[in-house]
C-alpha cells in the first residue's frame, strides 16, 4: 500500500482543462496540465485579435502564471501523442521534437476540436481556420497585406480580387469575421489609402444553409442578416465551398446546378470542426465509439466506457447533443473535478448535467445577439450583455481591464485598431515563411487553378 497522492493528468488548458485544474487547486492530489500551447486562449475573441482590435496578450494568459498560486499544479508544454492506457502513461512531444512521458492515475482529456476542411486538406494552405493564436495572426497578416497589395496595383480585375474577402461558414465565427472585415474597411482604413478606396472591399459570406447563425432563433438570425447586409456583407446562402486556390473559391449550389467561381485573394475558413489526432488515437486505443467528427461517446459521468479513470470533457464530448461552447467545457471541467474530489472522500460520482446559460454573437459595433432560453436580445442591449459576458469569462484581471479600456478607446476614436502589427518574415533567415501565397505555389497538393469568373 503506497501513500502516494493521486496523480491527475489534464491534457489541454482550454476552457475545460482550466476549470478542472482550478477546482483541484489546493486539494490533496497532484495535478499536471499538459498543453501544446503555453497559454490558455480565449477563443471567443480570436476574431478581434485577427482584425487588429485586441493583442494576443489580451486574449491569452500563460498557464504557468495562471497556476502559479497552486503548489499542487504543474504545467508542462508538450503535445500529447500517444496513450498507453494499460500502463496509464502518455507520451508527449516537446517543441524541439523530442519526447517525454507522463504517468497518471486519472486522465482528463480536454483537447477541444480543430478546424475541419472536410477531407480537402489542400484548402488549409489557402484558407486559414480560426482556432489558434497562429490562425489569428495569419489572418491578420493576410487581411492587412491584401489592402497593401491592392494599393500598389492599377485598377482592374487583379486589384479587385485583392479587395475581395471570402469567408466560408455562416456560424458565429464566420459572421463575426465578415462583419469585422467590413467595419475595418469602412471605418478603420477608410482614410488611410490614396490609390484604393478600402470601402470598395467586398466581403462574401458563404454558407450551405438557408440562413446564417443556425444555432440562434430564426428572428434573431434574421436581424443579424439584415445588420450584416447593411454593413455591406454579401450573403451567399445555400452553397458549399468545394475548392479554394490562389485565385479564389469555387462553390456548388446545394440545390444543384453549375459550380460558381469567385475571385478572392483572401479566403478564411470557419466551416467545420473535427477531432485532433490525439483524440482519434485515444478512441482507437480504448475502443471508444465516436461520431463522424470524432467526438467521443462517454458515460453519463463523462468517463470513457470501460475506463472509469479516463474522462473526456468540452468540445470533444459526443453525448446528448452537448453544444461545442465554452460553458459546456467549463461545466464539464468542474464536474470532473467534483467526481475526483468525491471519490477521494469515498463518495460516488454523479452524472453530468449541462445547464444551458445561453449564447451570444457579436455582429457589428454596438450590435450583438443574446439568447438565453426564451429571452432574446439584439442590437445595443445585446451588445452590452455580450460585452459583460465576455469580460466576465476572460482570464486574468489585467486582461479584463485592458480589454475594456481598448474597447472604449476603439469606440471613442471611430474604430481605431491598435493591434494591426503583422509580420511578413525576414527575407534572409526565414524565406520559406515570407509570402504565404508564393510559398503555397510550391506545395505538391495544390490543385490546378481553374478559370475564374468575375462576379
Ligand atoms: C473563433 C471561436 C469563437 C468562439 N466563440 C464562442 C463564444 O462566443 N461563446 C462560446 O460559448 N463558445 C465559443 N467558442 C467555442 C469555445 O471556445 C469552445 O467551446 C471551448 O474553447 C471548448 O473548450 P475545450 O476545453 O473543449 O477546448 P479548447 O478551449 O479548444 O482547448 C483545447 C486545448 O487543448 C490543447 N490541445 C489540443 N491538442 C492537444 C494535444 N494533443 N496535446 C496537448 N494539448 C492539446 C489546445 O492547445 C488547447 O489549449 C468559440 C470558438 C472559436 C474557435
Amino acid at each position: 500500500m503506497t501513500n502516494r497522492r493521486l496523480r491527475v493528468l489534464i491534457i489541454g488548458g482550454g476552457f475545460g482543462g482550466l476549470f478542472c485544474a482550478r477546482r483541484l487547486g489546493g486539494t490533496d492530489v497532484d495535478v499536471t496540465v499538459l498543453d501544446r500551447a503555453a497559454g490558455h486562449l480565449f477563443q471567443p475573441l480570436l476574431y478581434q485579435c485577427a482584425t487588429g482590435t485586441l493583442s494576443i496578450g489580451q486574449i491569452s494568459r500563460p498557464l504557468r502564471e495562471q497556476f502559479a498560486g497552486h503548489r499542487n499544479i504543474t504545467t508542462l508544454l508538450g503535445e500529447a501523442l500517444e496513450l498507453d492506457a494499460d500502463s496509464r502513461r502518455v507520451t508527449a512531444r516537446r517543441p524541439d521534437e523530442t519526447t517525454f512521458t507522463v504517468d497518471y492515475d486519472v486522465l482528463v482529456v480536454a483537447v477541444g476540436m480543430q478546424q475541419s476542411y472536410f477531407g480537402n486538406a489542400h484548402i488549409a494552405q489557402w484558407a486559414p481556420g480560426m482556432k489558434t493564436l497562429d490562425d489569428a495572426l495569419s489572418i491578420r497578416q493576410r487581411l492587412f497585406t491584401a489592402f497593401e497589395i491592392a494599393e500598389t496595383l492599377p485598377p482592374g480585375a487583379e486589384r479587385d480580387s485583392w479587395l475581395t474577402f471570402a469567408v466560408a461558414g455562416g456560424g458565429p465565427t464566420g459572421v463575426e469575421l465578415a462583419g469585422q472585415i467590413r467595419e475595418m474597411a469602412t471605418r478603420t482604413l477608410s482614410n488611410e489609402f490614396h490609390s484604393i478606396d478600402p470601402e470598395d472591399a467586398r466581403v462574401l459570406l458563404f454558407d450551405g444553409g438557408d440562413r446564417v447563425l443556425k444555432s440562434f432563433a430564426p428572428d434573431l438570425a434574421g436581424k443579424a442578416a439584415s445588420t450584416l447586409q447593411r454593413l455591406g456583407v454579401e450573403l451567399r446562402l445555400g452553397v458549399h465551398v468545394t475548392d479554394v486556390n490562389r485565385h479564389g473559391v469555387t462553390v456548388s449550389p446545394k440545390a444543384g446546378g453549375a459550380d460558381q467561381e469567385y475571385a478572392a485573394r483572401t479566403v478564411l475558413w470557419t466551416a467545420g470542426v473535427e477531432a485532433v489526432p490525439f483524440a482519434r488515437h485515444l478512441a482507437d486505443v480504448v475502443g471508444a465509439a465516436s461520431d463522424r467528427s470524432g467526438r467521443i461517446h462517454v458515460e453519463p459521468d463523462l468517463s470513457v466506457p470501460g475506463r472509469p479513470e479516463i474522462f473526456v470533457i468540452g468540445d470533444l464530448v459526443g453525448r446528448d447533443g452537448l453544444p461545442g461552447v465554452a460553458e459546456n467545457a467549463m461545466q464539464g471541467g468542474l464536474h470532473v473535478a467534483a467526481c475526483i474530489r468525491r471519490e477521494l472522500e469515498g463518495r460516488t460520482r454523479k452524472p453530468y448535467r449541462y445547464r444551458d446559460l445561453g449564447s451570444a454573437a457579436y455582429i457589428s459595433r454596438g450590435n450583438a445577439l443574446l439568447q438565453v432560453g426564451p429571452i432574446r436580445v439584439a442590437g445595443f442591449p445585446g451588445w452590452l450583455a455580450w460585452g459583460l459576458l465576455h469580460i466576465a469569462f476572460l482570464t486574468g484581471v489585467s486582461n479584463r481591464i485592458s480589454t475594456v479600456a481598448t474597447w472604449l478607446a476603439t469606440i471613442a476614436r471611430t474604430n481605431r485598431r491598435h493591434h494591426r502589427a503583422f509580420m511578413l518574415g525576414d527575407s534572409h533567415t526565414n524565406t520559406e515563411q515570407r509570402y504565404t501565397w508564393a510559398t503555397c505555389d510550391d506545395q505538391p497538393s495544390r490543385p490546378q487553378p481553374g478559370p475564374v469568373i468575375e462576379k
